[in-house]
């Protein structure tokens, strides 16, 4: 009664805030399985971000319903966006779902599965469910446990599994909740007002990973660059996340910190110099425009204009040139017109994106969006869509071209899916595949980049003077370590 299944909806704090419920639990006694099939209790962690993501949690949950009949004792959990969405409203259709825990909860979640099995095992009639979606000051504190603390016993506490490979890379939170109220965005009533984690703490647990082998940081929040704003001054000029980055950039051992999901109004002069200035800041940034239309950016109650947007793409690009994008569009926002797509666009072209998260806008309802009335038709939608997905397959299918040939600083993350290969990333956070050693996972190595697919760079070691294919001589890699370049060597 003790085998844990957490699936993961939506995007990387959602990942990252499953990992620490992962770790409480496992620090509990509780096994973490892989295997759906073979848990007692199955935590589903839900978006809420488009309605298709909660029709898929809501009909993961009805289906897995099922098993209670030949395992009465079979634990369901809603946890995250949806459950704060809906609240007890869940129950109405999925009465049997045990628990339904906010994004303000997450580290309740032990002691409300120890209080349910407690309370199974007493004789305690099956179908009381917990509901907990309230606010909680310094609930942003409690996202710091990570898998790599509880991983010294194998897959769980009680040793059985495989040893974990090292982790390399981390996710670490540092705010929650969102103040923008962007029209289209359910994500300040799911998250909450911003809270920022105190500086010092963040640190300490960057630190703490670095010393168990964590290579490369992901500072991650709903709006990473307004942190601490409340908390803490400017310095000369510089933002407390600017004064953040400068911290983890310290610390011996972080190689490279990337951070997501930043406000284009938080790319003042700080930060973009911060890129010239800090080399373990890697080259790749996700700036989400949502739309290149001035006219729908006031309606979508987006702080910038195209214009502005365009200027903090060339300052980031003039003080980086190898810098990577990404970023989010909305096509079909309500009231979008043919010639407010076509700035975006125009936009869109003109940024040369490596990677673009695109939307058809679909009504959340409890936004302002929802209740406007000049709805795009589907079919013009997903034409948008598709004009943008070729721009970007143009546009990135060139920046992979232009890599062939390079040689790329790669940090070895471990073993590909086939275990037979390794895989890595690049400063641009390319997926590499090559052939290596076990012993390179957390080194930066070169990589001379031989050919690629649209999603993935192949080659081989660069190696002093020996086979680059060789496993055994693998070790014989030059790691580019702290003494490495920060950029990318051409060839
Ligand atoms: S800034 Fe981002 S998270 Fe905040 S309301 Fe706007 S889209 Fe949502």
């Amino acid at each position: 009664m003790n085998r844990v299944y957490i699936k993961t909806y939506g995007c990387q704090m959602n990942e990252r805030d499953s990992e620490a419920v992962a770790a409480m639990l496992r620090g509990r006694g509780y096994r973490i399985v892989d295997d759906e099939n073979a848990c007692d209790i199955m935590l589903l962690n839900t978006c809420s971000v488009r309605d298709a993501a909660e029709q898929k949690a809501l009909g993961k949950a009805g289906y897995v319903s099922a098993r209670k009949k030949r395992q009465p004792d079979f634990v369901i959990g809603i946890l995250g966006c949806m459950a704060q969405n809906r609240g007890a409203a869940i129950l109405d259709t999925l009465p049997d779902v045990d628990l339904v825990i906010g994004t303000q909860k997450f580290h309740q979640v032990p002691d409300y599965l120890d209080n349910l099995r407690a309370a199974r095992e007493a004789g305690v009639p099956i179908g009381s469910s917990i509901v907990d979606i309230a606010e909680e000051a310094g609930s942003q504190n409690t996202i710091r446990d990570h898998l790599i603390d509880t991983a010294d016993a194998g897959a769980g506490p009680d040793g059985e599994g495989p040893p974990p490979a090292p982790q390399v890379s981390a996710f670490v939170s540092i705010q929650q909740g969102c103040n923008m109220d962007c029209h289209f965005c359910i994500v300040p009533k799911t998250r909450g007002d911003e809270r920022s984690r105190p500086m010092e703490a963040i640190v300490a647990e960057c630190r703490s990973l670095a010393s168990k082998g964590v290579r490369e940081i992901t500072l991650l929040g709903q709006i990473v660059t307004s942190y601490g704003r409340r908390d803490y001054a400017h310095t000369g000029g510089v933002s407390p996340f600017v004064q953040l980055l400068e911290k983890v950039h310290e610390i011996e051992g972080i190689e490279r910190i990337r951070f997501t999901s930043p406000h284009p109004r938080g790319f003042k002069a700080d930060l973009v110099e911060a890129y010239a200035r800090l080399p373990k800041l890697c080259e790749y940034v996700h700036l989400p425009m949502q739309s290149g239309s001035d006219r729908i950016l006031r309606a979508m109650n987006r702080p910038y204009s195209r214009e502005r947007y365009r200027q903090i793409v060339e300052a980031l690009r003039a003080a980086q040139p190898d810098m990577y994008f990404s970023t989010d569009i909305i096509v079909g926002y309500p009231g979008e017109t043919e010639a407010d797509f076509e700035q975006t666009r125009e936009l869109f072209e003109a940024c040369n994106y490596d990677m673009a998260y695109i939307f058809k806008y679909s009504i959340r309802s409890g936004t302002v969006a929802a209740e406007l009335a000049d709805q795009v038709p589907e079919a013009e939608k997903e034409r948008r869509n598709q004009v943008l997905l070729d721009i970007l397959r143009r546009n990135s299918g060139r920046r992979t071209a232009s890599l062939i040939g390079t040689t790329q600083e790669v940090l070895v993350d471990g073993p590909d899916k086939t275990g037979r290969r390794f895989t890595g990333r690049t400063r641009g956070n390319r997926v590499c595949i090559f052939d290596a050693d076990p012993r390179l996972i957390g080194q930066l190595v070169p990589l001379r980049i031989e050919r690629a697919s649209v999603s993935t760079l192949y080659g081989s070691l660069v190696l002093a003077g020996v086979d680059a294919t060789a496993a055994e001589g693998a070790s014989a890699a030059t790691p580019l370590g702290a003494a490495r370049s920060p950029h990318v060597s051409a060839a």
